[in-house]
């Protein structure tokens, strides 16, 4: 008989942890309270238009296509993306706009013309987040770093002395300003801080390697929208035989003499040999392990942003905007301090505006986009829960209207409002927070929540354990899991 693993939660790290440990063995049944797989990764229509709710940049698709080939399928069968040429229009308060490519020269020469800034400063940056990457990525994105025989190893020391270097412990804010010299080019580079929800003010340089993966690896789109990662890795795990129970709330991971043995859903019991957790791993603890003693370095750290989504469908075509686009804050400094010290909304937000539609025609009718228009906001406290939606609208709109020249309410024709509150209630993330913990001091990382735990056969995945949120950290997190049961369990 196969052994049995149980996963609460199909968000893309318990789908694709779900494929790995079918093909090690298992028989898989995923456990999910939505009516759809995907978790943060959804999409909705309305009328022609489509949206994507969740992420919408799209980096590193090869650890996607590896899931696919390790189950022996060609990736092109089931889901397909594009690079996108140009990756960010950037708007500045003073008119100033400039063009991010993924392509290093072709970003370069943008700069130089527009800040004057010479070429050679981003291709040395660029380079050096390259190198920095693969020298780390390895040993603290690929490997279950709370394993300490296994980050103290000979081949490690060049990283480990890497991480070490003082510069990449200073703040991004601080390494970028005195490299660039610019104020317009260090918001771009502190931007990727944003990346996993956190304060490039305070968070370490060493998190510059973020831009790498944009400007050196690229940016995509698949050919459906966001949401066809997750349909398509759904399809897989269908095809190899992990099953799927949806609309099946998980109340507890059940735990006997420290052993996860199973999990209690809708008042039925569901035995397992192992037991995944794919819910926030704050939530898993508050929620589903309320007997066991949580471990208190992990659980409760400071979270990382949360956010504002407007979706609105547009019947108008802006040729000023392309994919993604960002319209900067005056005062990017300030906004991080209400993010997070003052944790209440920002008075002149960074407004971020996704147009799927741009590459995806067939997400809009003809001369009608589908924009994704988002603020970062602080997650969850009982200060900011009552913001003035109104009001955030005006002042988002005031200052779309005066980047576009335009009066963009005369073309809303439909709109849908996702906030902390509703992020925190749909998919189960704690406070609302999009990437779990905030990554803003050194120890961050190894603060995160391992991929295991001190009960026996109970595991985690997803973007609130090691190594992270985001799309790419959330395919290791899998990988990484579904590894360390099967060095651990020969069943
Ligand atoms: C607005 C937004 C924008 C983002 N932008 C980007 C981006 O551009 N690029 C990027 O790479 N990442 C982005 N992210 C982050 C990325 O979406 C997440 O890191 C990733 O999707 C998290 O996946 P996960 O596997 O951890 O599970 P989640 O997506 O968190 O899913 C967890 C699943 O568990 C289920 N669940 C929870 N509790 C229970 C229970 N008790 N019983 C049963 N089921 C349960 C939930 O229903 C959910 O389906 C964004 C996130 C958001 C919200």
């Amino acid at each position: 008989m196969k052994p049995k693993a149980i996963i609460v939660g199909a968000g893309i790290a318990g789908i694709a942890t779900a494929i790995r440990l079918q093909k090690q063995g298992y028989e898989v049944i995923v456990f999910d309270l939505a009516s759809v797989v995907g978790g943060k990764i959804k999409s909705y229509q309305w009328q022609n238009f489509r949206f994507d709710t969740g992420p919408s940049l799209f980096t590193l698709p090869k650890l996607v296509d590896d899931i696919f080939e390790l189950c022996g399928k060609n990736p092109r069968q089931y889901f397909d993306y594009q690079p996108l040429k140009l990756v960010t229009k950037y708007f500045y308060s003073d008119g100033i706009t400039i063009d991010s490519y993924s392509n290093p020269e072709k970003f370069a020469e943008e700069v130089e013309l527009k800040l004057q800034v010479k070429k050679s400063v981003i291709h040395k940056f660029l380079q050096k987040q390259k190198r920095n990457y693969e020298l780390l990525a390895p040993i603290f994105l690929e490997n279950p770093i709370h394993i300490f025989s296994r980050l103290l190893k000979i081949k490690n020391i060049p990283a480990l002395i890497c991480v070490s270097n003082p510069i990449l412990l200073f703040p991004m804010n601080l390494v970028n300003s005195y490299i660039f010299k610019n104020k317009y080019l260090t918001k771009i580079f502190n931007r990727y801080g944003t990346y996993n929800g956190s304060n490039p003010y305070k968070m370490p340089s060493l998190f510059n390697i973020i831009s790498h993966l944009e400007h050196n690896v690229g940016a995509y789109l698949p050919s459906k929208g966001m949401v066809e990662i997750v349909n398509s890795l759904k399809k897989l795990a269908l095809e190899m035989g992990v099953q799927f129970r949806l609309n099946s709330f998980v109340d507890e991971i059940i735990i006997e003499n420290n052993i996860a043995i199973g999990v209690i859903s809708n008042q039925n019991k569901y035995f397992s040999d192992i037991v995944i957790s794919n819910m926030d791993v704050d939530f898993s603890y508050k929620k589903l392990l309320k007997t066991q003693k949580a471990p208190s370095i992990h659980i409760n750290t400071p979270k990382s942003t949360s956010a504002l989504i407007f979706h609105w469908a547009i019947n108008k075509n802006f040729s000023e905007l392309d994919v993604h686009n960002i319209m900067f804050a005056d005062n990017y400094k300030a906004e991080f301090e209400y993010l997070f010290n003052k944790k209440i909304t920002f008075f002149d937000p960074t407004i971020y505006v996704y147009i799927s539609s741009k590459q995806v025609p067939k997400d809009a009718p003809n001369d009608s986009e589908n924009w994704f228009v988002m603020i970062n906001m602080p997650h969850l406290t009982n200060k900011n829960i009552d913001y003035d939606i109104d009001n955030i609208k005006k002042i988002i709109t005031d200052k779309i209207n005066k980047q576009l020249k335009t009066d963009i309410n005369k073309y809303i024709i439909h709109e849908n409002i996702t906030t902390p509150q509703s992020l925190q209630n749909t998919t189960h993330s704690y406070l609302g927070s999009l990437y779990g913990g905030s990554s803003n001091t050194i120890l961050s990382a190894f603060l995160r929540h391992p991929n295991f735990s001190s009960i026996k056969k109970m595991y985690f995945c997803g973007g609130t354990v090691h190594p992270g949120g985001g799309i790419p950290l959330c395919l290791l997190s899998a990988k990484i899991t579904s590894e360390l049961i099967a060095e651990k369990y020969n069943f």
